[in-house]
């Protein structure tokens, strides 16, 4: 992918004020590759056989760090858990409550805020837009399941 050599990776990280370790470099690698918005432990699964020193608190400090230099985003999503996203621009979200996904949708529009009347007086620091229910597969799969079991009904009546 254009953009990911580790001369690349380290002046960006060294232009955000972190030094370029190894696991910092690593993390950002994977954040820009997989668009799967992680949580600490995903990251930490992915790279822990190449990496045989990270350790979960190693990812959860440089994700951290990450944050408050501006190369990664927390996503709200109202939930206990931390996901991160490396796609900085501001972008709406799909969470599926059964398999837990968050999918990026499309850019959030300019004139959202106008559209919904935010009081120009308003000093917003933070915008998330998010959608939840049933992603496609799920949506899919449980009609699927219902119809299987509609099926099955009329089978069973005498
Ligand atoms: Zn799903
Ligand atoms: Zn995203």
């Amino acid at each position: 992918m254009a953009g990911l050599d580790p001369a690349t990776i380290k002046a960006t990280l060294r232009a955000h004020g972190l030094s370029p370790s190894a696991p910092r470099v690593a993390i950002y690698a994977w954040l820009q590759t997989h668009h799967v918005h992680p949580t600490v432990d995903v990251i930490y699964r992915a790279l822990r056989p190449k990496l045989k020193s990270l350790s979960r608190t190693t990812v959860y400090n440089v994700l951290h760090a990450f944050v408050e230099k501006g190369l990664a985003n927390v996503v709200r999503s109202e939930d206990l858990e931390l996901r991160y996203d490396g796609l900085l621009s501001p972008h709406a979200h799909f969470k599926c409550t059964q398999c837990g996904a968050i999918i990026d949708l499309g850019a959030i529009p300019d004139t959202l805020a106008q559209a919904v009347g935010l009081p120009a007086e308003a000093k917003p620091t933070e915008l998330a837009v998010l959608f939840r229910g049933l992603c496609a597969a799920c949506a899919k799969k449980r009609t699927a399941d219902s119809e299987q079991r509609t099926a099955a009904d009329a089978t069973d009546k005498p």
